[in-house]
């Protein structure tokens, strides 16, 4: 207890020193070694991962064995419940919606004004958000809308769209781009809104072989359409009934008289009436009008680029755009799942009611109902849940070890180290989120439906796939990859840095998947980013993918348990700091800076 005190003590005098921008040291670690260790990592992941928890398939039986084990390891921990009514879980109501759209843009262009609706000029998303009106005289043509360093072309270079309507054409971009930049390009509306501040997006539709249709998100943050959009229903899972359709045994069940349930048009775990900035696809018509009175047509411009070649970018002159969101939401269906949340006190009256989040996601892909049969290319599992391993055909449950077993774990370690060890000042809160794969369910539901105040949370610290290294390389058994941890809060991204430092034996950082150049748009893809959407400053860590993502392979025996346990030292050291602060770290929203060949920390100026 005294050295422990001692500790803390010098802790608070790096801060102080931190605070005032002085050379200083990484300071002690606050050690977490006695409390994290690699063999019981194993011996959790071991069952987490067996195949008793059936891959853990949100609405499974797996899943909730998975639940009740987090769960049962908490309370022996002593680490407090945190969900319901003072219960380990918070329930996750997955709401199929059907919309009727009376969403309008009316545009004030060359002295006309004209009003565009959903396939009047306009496609619009089944989830436009709740009812807003929002208009704009600040309209940004921005050429092909992309942001692509690795070919050299900024569309955004020298124009500034804060606040502002971004415009954009072309399905494929410009010449030169090749498919990594698929998502790139599916996410040009994201970007605009997100990365660079525009209130709203219109672009042409399509883009390497996406229907027209902008989708209103994807499982895995895929090529969401806008921040906060909702997942639309998950990329088809199968061999599971998708929400509104018919499901086998329904007719025999309908028997007690009740209706069919409908068909809906997209799935959320999300509030329906919270604000979306509208990001609609524009079609010939409504271009024609907008930049008729410009002094290049849009037909010079839609011939441009459909071939690609460079497209001018200019602010339209006398031009008005105002959106009329107004959706009518009617939900169908709820399917009920569960986020698993635990809570340690902080010590410090003042500072309790604040608190630091860590999170996983503790779902996975499941098991296949289908049978092995005999196909013209030779044997085969009929509808698999992801990839199945030549020589392992037999294997029917996708296992999820590394993904994101290693996660969930990892936290769990964090969790009973806060509840064994010394308390800092903040509260710690846990949360093992659900339907991560899906669609980023569980935290998306509870960004809008927080158990704890999400004002008060001062940082995330999200992780997915922590166990093994990227591409099983052998020299990375050091390295862990962190994403976003100088996006939002410049400070969370120099505490995150000393705390690595601060180890008995520091970990690799490597900020590669942070690049603002990274083309996989990592920082959109796991559950820490709906926590970013609200403006929570947020770390994610992970080891990178490998030849067992979403294979029926990933097992629990290819996990590197000291790895892993390093990684909860390091978590844990983040957070004790994090919780430790007199103030929340300071929310700059200075964008990625971090990228390739980074590993120091970053000036606030
Ligand atoms: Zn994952």
């Amino acid at each position: 207890m005294p050295r422990i005190r001692k500790s803390v003590v010098i802790l608070a005098q790096v801060l102080v020193l931190c605070s005032l921008e002085m050379p200083r040291a990484a300071g002690k670690s606050n050690g977490s070694q006695k409390w994290i260790q690699a063999e019981e990592l194993r011996s959790w992941l071991q069952y987490f991962a067996s195949d008793e928890l059936e891959g853990r398939a949100v609405f499974s039986e797996g899943l909730g064995l998975a639940a009740a084990y987090i769960a049962s390891q908490l309370r022996s921990f002593g680490v407090q419940p945190g969900g319901d009514n003072g219960s380990y879980f918070q329930r996750v109501r997955v709401l199929g919606v059907k919309s009727t759209n009376h969403s309008t843009v009316t545009v004030e262009a060359n002295g006309r004004t004209r009003t565009f609706k959903d396939g009047d000029g306009l496609r619009l998303p089944a989830n436009v958000g709740g009812k807003r009106t929002l208009t704009s005289d600040a309209v940004e043509f921005l050429g092909y809308g992309l942001d692509a360093p690795l070919i050299s072309h900024d569309d955004y270079a020298g124009r500034d769209v804060k606040g502002k309507v971004a415009v954009w054409l072309g399905q494929s971009g410009p010449k030169g781009l090749d498919a990594r930049y698929r998502r790139l390009l599916g996410g040009r509306a994201r970007y605009a809104i997100d990365v660079k501040g525009a209130v709203a997006s219109i672009g042409s539709p399509g883009g390497f072989g996406r229907g027209g249709r902008p989708q209103s998100g994807e499982a895995e943050g895929g090529a969401a359409a806008a921040p906060n959009a909702p997942a639309a229903v998950a990329p088809p899972q199968p061999g599971q009934a998708q929400p509104g359709q018919a499901q086998p045994g329904q007719g025999q069940f309908g028997g007690f008289g009740g209706p069919p349930i409908e068909r809906a048009d997209f799935t959320t775990a999300q509030r329906l009436d919270a604000p979306i900035p509208p990001a609609f696809t524009g079609l010939d018509a409504f271009f024609e009008f907008l930049f008729a009175g410009q002094e290049v047509t849009y037909a010079e411009l839609k011939e441009k680029a459909a071939k690609q070649e460079p497209l001018p970018r200019f602010t339209l002159r006398n031009v008005k755009i105002t959106f009329n969101v107004d959706a009518d939401y009617r939900v169908v269906r709820t399917q009920l799942t569960r986020n698993v949340v635990g809570v340690v006190p902080g010590r410090d009256g003042m500072l309790r009611d604040t608190y630091v989040a860590f999170g996983a996601h503790y779902d996975h892909v499941g098991y296949s109902e289908g049978e092995i049969v005999e196909t013209p290319n030779g044997p085969r599992r009929a509808e698999p849940r992801g990839r199945v391993k030549e020589g392992a055909l037999e294997d029917r449950i996708w296992n999820g070890a590394d993904d994101d077993g290693s996660g969930s774990m990892t936290i769990l370690g964090v969790a009973k180290a806060f509840a064994m060890g010394p308390r800092p000042r903040r509260s710690l809160v846990f949360v093992w989120h659900t339907g991560e794969e899906r669609g980023l369910w569980g935290s998306r539901f509870f960004a809008d439906y927080p158990s704890v105040p999400l004002e008060k949370t001062v940082a995330q610290i999200n992780m997915d796939m922590v166990g093994r290294n990227r591409d099983d390389r052998q020299e990375e058994a050091d390295t862990v990859y962190l994403v976003g941890s100088d996006r939002i809060s410049t400070e969370l991204h120099n505490i995150t840095i000393d705390s690595n430092a601060a180890l008995q034996k520091p970990l690799r950082l490597d900020f590669e998947m942070n690049d603002p150049t990274d083309v996989e748009g990592i920082y959109y893809r796991s559950d820490h980013y709906s926590y970013a959407a609200k403006g929570v400053p947020i770390v994610f860590l992970t080891t990178g993918l490998h030849g067992d993502y979403h294979v029926n392979t990933d097992s629990a025996e290819k996990i590197n348990y000291e790895k892993m346990a390093r990684i909860a030292q390091f978590t844990y050291e983040i957070g004790f700091r994090l919780a430790s602060l007199d103030h929340a770290p300071a929310r700059d929203n200075r964008g990625p800076r971090a990228g390739k060949g980074s590993t120091g920390k970053l000036t606030t100026q």
